[in-house]
């Protein structure tokens, strides 16, 4: 069986990352939250007091930065480590959310970003979520999945999942963030965020989180159903 790569682009909050972790699970794949790199960076921008607009500055910080994923056996999750220390949790917050657009507009940003993700997917046999998997890490991708949602909805998910880890945030502070994050997302020079010609859209408004994950894994099975038949 040959190993495929399964993009899921979209918008925030629609839930990519539930799913795209669900499919790798169930496929036996790896499983990257792209979203949770470019979190990383901007907690290491804030946290170091890196100049956005000087590009020698974020060029300098870019090149101590280091991020890897570990598989914490009692959460069951995959963890984002930045340079060594957990930062999980601390890259989840709203601070990180109100700057993480701005900071992944920022060309090197992505450039380092984008080299990495393209190195940790060299093997195939995983799956990615983001904004610009399906366009320009893997424009090669085997399967593509472009999410959307309803805002408000999105927006009433956030808050759950914020109010799980025990922080009440107001449900107009979220959608006015997620509104602004789609916009700069959107319309930024490098790598916008924009559905991939040959990507399938989902919209998730109704669904359950079993019902989007046995939609992508019904797209993998065809997809390597055509391969077979290829003979590849
Ligand atoms: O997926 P998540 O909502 O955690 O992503 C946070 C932010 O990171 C996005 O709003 C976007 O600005 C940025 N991002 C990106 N490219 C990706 C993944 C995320 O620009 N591939």
């Amino acid at each position: 069986m040959p190993k495929i790569v399964i993009a899921i682009d979209g918008y925030s909050s629609c839930g990519k990352s539930t799913t795209a972790k669900a499919v790798a699970a169930r496929m036996g794949y790896g499983y990257i939250d792209t979203g949770a790199m470019y979190r990383a960076v901007s907690l290491f921008f804030t946290q170091n007091h890196v100049s956005f607009s000087n590009p020698k500055d974020v060029q300098a910080a870019l090149d101590t930065i280091h991020i890897s994923f570990k598989h914490n056996n009692r959460t069951g999750k995959n963890e984002t480590y930045l340079n060594g220390l957990n930062v999980e949790d601390s890259i989840r917050t709203m601070a990180i959310s109100n700057i993480v657009s701005e900071v992944s507009a920022i060309p090197e940003v992505r450039w380092a970003m984008v080299a990495q993700q393209q190195k940790m997917g060299r093997k195939r046999g995983l799956v990615m979520d983001g904004r610009d998997i399906g366009t320009k890490v893997f424009p090669d991708a085997e399967v593509k999945v472009f999410m959307t949602a309803d805002t408000t909805i999105r927006a009433t998910r956030r808050q759950q999942e914020l109010l799980a880890k025990g922080s009440l945030v107001n449900l107009s502070e979220i959608l006015a963030n997620l509104q602004k994050r789609d916009l700069i997302d959107s319309t930024r020079t490098e790598s916008p965020l924009v559905q991939a010609d040959d990507a399938t859209l989902l919209d998730t408004s109704y669904m359950t989180i079993e019902e989007q994950v046995d939609w992508v894994i019904e797209q993998a099975d065809q997809r390597l159903a055509e391969l077979h038949r290829a003979g590849k």
